[in-house]
């Protein structure tokens, strides 16, 4: 792994950070990740444009522009030689002494690192199976913070009870259970040959990955709801699959140990090939 801090460039071992950087203390930071493949790197528009609303939403001020981070990225990957890379950046408020409040003009820090990862295609299409947990996480689950300790315990309960990925339910007012996302990925479900998939509002992260499951539907012309549904839904429905950029999008074959979404995967092998095609495609 190559990584990248304030301009230092070196192995990831290597790699020395102030205990002053708010990240570690705090988790005062953001961040965002995709693939590269070929030295691309999938969908950076979207993935910047998201990390920018994310420094926005928690008053980071970045002291780089889009096209350095931008050139910082792919500079990077010209010293790299494998197939396919993790891209994953953050940006953390800043060094200082440990004090809740900051001050408005902090430095940020940005650090990098490239990771190289297996485009087994045996592997990406292995079948998920999901486990169900409540969710209570902030207020600030549409912001992609580095304050992820919900997600890594949901993901350890995951991997102890031999399940690959926890799937987070809120309790909505009327009673009803409410599907927010996995632990590091978005949850999407066929009924009756619809995608339905939650709505981008502030309980879920806006994935990239989801965004392009949707404009993939849209051009197979599958019917696309974006709407709140339960856990019970999820279980009876005719297919169920989990996205995002680092693993496209992974079937799945059960919830809380029932079998779900094996009628057929007439819907879900059309949009991954759609997905995976246009990936390679950007890729070559
Ligand atoms: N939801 C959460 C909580 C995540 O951490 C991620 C990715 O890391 C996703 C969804 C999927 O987002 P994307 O498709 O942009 O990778």
């Amino acid at each position: 792994t190559v990584a990248y801090y304030n301009g230092k460039i070196s192995e990831i071992d290597d790699m020395m950070i102030p205990m002053t950087d708010r990240g570690f203390t705090f988790g005062d930071g953001v961040y965002d990740a995709t693939m590269a493949r070929h030295q691309k790197i999938f969908a950076l528009d979207e993935h910047l444009d998201r990390f920018w609303r994310s420094m926005a939403a928690v008053m980071i001020t970045p002291n780089f522009t889009r096209e350095e981070l931008t050139n910082i990225l792919n500079d990077l990957l010209t010293n790299v030689t494998g197939e396919a890379y993790m891209i994953y950046w953050q940006v953390t408020r800043g060094t200082g002494r440990r004090s809740h409040s900051f001050p408005l003009d902090a430095t940020p820090n940005l650090a990098v690192m490239i990771t190289p990862m297996s485009l087994d295609r045996g592997k990406q299409e292995r079948p998920y199976r999901l486990r169900t947990e409540l969710d209570i996480r902030s207020g600030l689950t549409h912001v992609k913070t580095i304050n992820l300790l919900p997600n890594v315990l949901a993901a350890q309960r995951a991997m102890q009870e031999s399940v690959d990925e926890t799937v987070f339910y809120r309790m909505a007012a009327n009673g009803d259970t409410r599907v927010t996302e996995g632990s590091k990925t978005n949850v999407h479900m066929i009924k009756a040959g619809k995608l339905i998939t939650a709505p981008t509002d502030k309980l879920i992260l806006p994935g990239i990955a989801r965004q392009h499951l949707l404009q993939a539907a849209r051009s197979l012309g599958m019917p696309v709801e974006e709407r709140a549904f339960t856990v019970a839904e999820l279980k009876t429905a005719d297919e169920v699959f989990i996205t995002s950029s680092t693993m496209m999008a992974g079937r799945v074959v059960s919830i809380d140990g029932e079998s779900v979404g094996q009628r057929d995967e007439a819907h879900f092998i059309p949009l991954r090939t759609q997905l995976v095609d246009e990936w390679y495609a950007e890729t070559e």
